[in-house]
């Protein structure tokens, strides 16, 4: 407890203190009776060591207190007590004691009306402090204060719903801050009118409140009652409007234990009811840790790549019918110290999401352009294919950087092969033919990789300006033993064949896969038949190996 605790305990008493504090009133009463006895008696300046505890008993029970202080204190001076013990003089005359007894009076009073004046004061301050002046609900703080006082009589469960009003700002602009208050404060009457005394509407923000509600069985009667209200019209300046609410639940102390984290957590809960267009969500904890994970996934990755520690691996690809080398796929791999090894399928789709995608390209070109640059010099030329995601697709500059970086390492273009996923292609096609124009312009070659799993692109295969179909892993290695694969993978054999496209399987793991890959004429094989991805050495320890022997 603090001192300002403290000191709110002694001018607002409560319960058991009251009851200490009217004793120790009492009791200085007395004290200061027994004072004036022992110092001789009322003649003497002792006697005003009275006016403590009845200015005291002013301050604390208010006017009444001082009043009844003021009284016994006075009663306690009259005849009972003589003016002068050692004089032995005669008890005091009745005007003396009378007056004094008005005066004792008087002060206590003073005291209790100043005192009461005060708390009013600090109630004022109080409320407003816990009080939304727009709606006269509770705020932030005043929720808090109920939270707490729950908690602590009770410790049992309690569950929070955020209450989140739609389109509030597009309202406020088009209506202007007046009326926007007014509508506020009709939807506030309508809410605290559906949660009844089941719960404590507050409210946290211009558009958001929060109800806290004790008893988790009338929840959903307080939910049902308030998305009831979304269907209501508000007149506002004349004009009917509808506002959509939306609600995160949370629950006390499963999910959080102080209530700005369940508000929080709630919070979360409103963005989940976006993603899934529904208006209730309760707060999922596990798919919360998920989101944190790729959150610190994102936030290491940065640093990663800042710090030059993500590593590229490359993968063979040799020629079916030939058995040479033809050049290798550049596949990333990522080892965080924290997080430990991450695969490029958890990481590169968040990636995709935030700014992050374009250093990730940028480190992921120059570290691939290098490394040709290095077996180019070391006389050992080879084309390597590099993964473009669908957002690399729409951004000019990932264009631009690729053109430099060939100059720059003065890369033969048709060795450097760009794969984009048959989804991401087929997602914007007329885009993407534009970009995948200006591939080829520079010269660089075009893949579409997992072909086969996003249909959509086949009917537009003749229009794209590619080199290669890479077919997707998931169907070649099903050939052997899947009659419906190996009729996919043939035909897209010769459908590559037809629109003069080469034609590459990935995901080749058996020599009988690579036998009827080879049989039906398909031009490269990628896979663990011909080797896992290497590393860097490992890598021109292979290529190295493979020119002397086929040579
Ligand atoms: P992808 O482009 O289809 O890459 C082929 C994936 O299949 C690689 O997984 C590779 O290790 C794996 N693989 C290769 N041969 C076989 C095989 O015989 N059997 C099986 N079961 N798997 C095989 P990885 O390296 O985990 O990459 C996964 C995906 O991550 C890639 O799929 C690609 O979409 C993406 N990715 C990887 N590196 C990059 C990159 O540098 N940039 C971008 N944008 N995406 C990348
Ligand atoms: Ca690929
Ligand atoms: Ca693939």
């Amino acid at each position: 407890m603090n001192i300002f605790e403290i000191y709110k305990k002694l001018i607002f008493p409560e319960g058991k203190v009251k009851i200490l504090l009217g004793i120790l009133i009492i009791t200085l009463l007395t004290f200061g009776y027994f004072i004036v006895l022992l110092t001789g008696g009322t003649a003497f300046a002792y006697l005003h060591i009275l006016y403590v505890p009845i200015i005291f008993s002013g301050l604390i029970f208010s006017v009444h207190g001082g009043v009844f202080a003021g009284l016994i204190a006075g009663i306690f001076m009259s005849p009972l007590l003589q003016v002068n013990f050692s004089e032995n003089t005669f008890s005091q005359p009745f005007s003396s004691w009378s007056f004094r007894m008005v005066i004792f009076i008087l002060v206590g009073a003073i005291a209790g009306a100043g005192s009461s004046v005060f708390r009013a004061y600090i109630r004022e301050l109080e409320l407003k402090q816990t009080t939304d002046p727009l709606t006269r609900l509770p705020n932030l703080n005043g929720l808090i204060k109920s939270f707490t006082s729950f908690i602590q009589k009770t410790q049992k469960a309690l569950i929070v719903i955020v209450v989140e009003l739609d389109r509030m700002n597009e309202i406020d602009r088009a209506m202007g801050e007046e009326r926007t208050d007014a509508l506020i404060v009709q939807v506030a009457e309508n809410l605290k009118s559906s949660v009844k005394d089941f719960g404590i509407l507050g409210r946290l923000q211009s558009n958001r409140f929060a109800i806290l509600v004790p008893n988790e069985e009338n929840v959903p009667e307080i939910l049902k009652e308030c998305t009831a209200l979304s269907e209501k019209a508000y007149h506002i300046g004349n004009i009917p409007l509808f506002v959509e609410m939306r609600f995160g639940v949370s629950r006390y102390p499963l999910d959080e234990k102080d209530l700005n984290n369940l508000i929080r957590v709630a919070s979360i809960a409103i963005n989940a009811t976006k993603e899934q267009a529904q208006r209730i969500s309760y707060f999922n904890k596990q798919k919360s840790d998920s989101s944190e994970r790729n959150l610190l996934i994102l936030h290491q990755l940065k640093k990663a790549i800042e710090e030059g520690s993500l590593l590229l691996e490359y993968q063979p690809k040799v020629y079916i019918q030939t058995g040479k080398v033809m050049g290798f796929e550049a596949l990333v791999r990522w080892n965080d110290p924290i997080l430990g090894p991450i695969n490029p399928e958890d990481f590169i789709p968040l990636t995709e999401e935030t700014l992050l995608i374009n250093a990730f390209t940028k480190w992921l070109l120059e570290a691939s352009l290098l490394q040709m640059h290095k077996w180019n010099k070391g006389g050992l030329l080879v084309p390597i294919s590099i993964n473009f995601s669908m957002k690399n697709l729409h951004d000019p500059s990932v264009i631009e950087n690729l053109n430099f970086l060939i100059e720059k390492y003065r890369i033969p273009p048709p060795c450097v092969e760009i794969e984009v996923t048959e989804t991401s292609v087929a997602a914007n096609i007329s885009e993407t033919i534009k970009v995948l124009k200006k591939l080829r312009e520079i010269g660089t070659r075009v893949t579409v990789d997992d072909f086969g799993t996003g249909q959509a692109s086949q009917q537009y295969l003749f229009e794209l300006p590619i080199n290669v179909i890479k077919i997707d892993k998931m169907f070649v290695q099903s050939i052997s033993h899947n009659p419906a694969a190996a009729a996919i993978v043939k035909n897209a054999i010769s459908l590559g064949h037809d629109l003069h496209l080469e034609v590459v399987a990935e995901g080749v793991e058996t020599r009988n896969q690579q036998e009827l890959l080879k049989e039906w004429g398909c031009d490269i094989g990628q896979g663990y038949f011909y080797g896992k991805s290497l590393k860097e050495k490992e890598a021109t320890a292979w290529l190295k190996k493979m020119l002397d022997t086929k040579d």
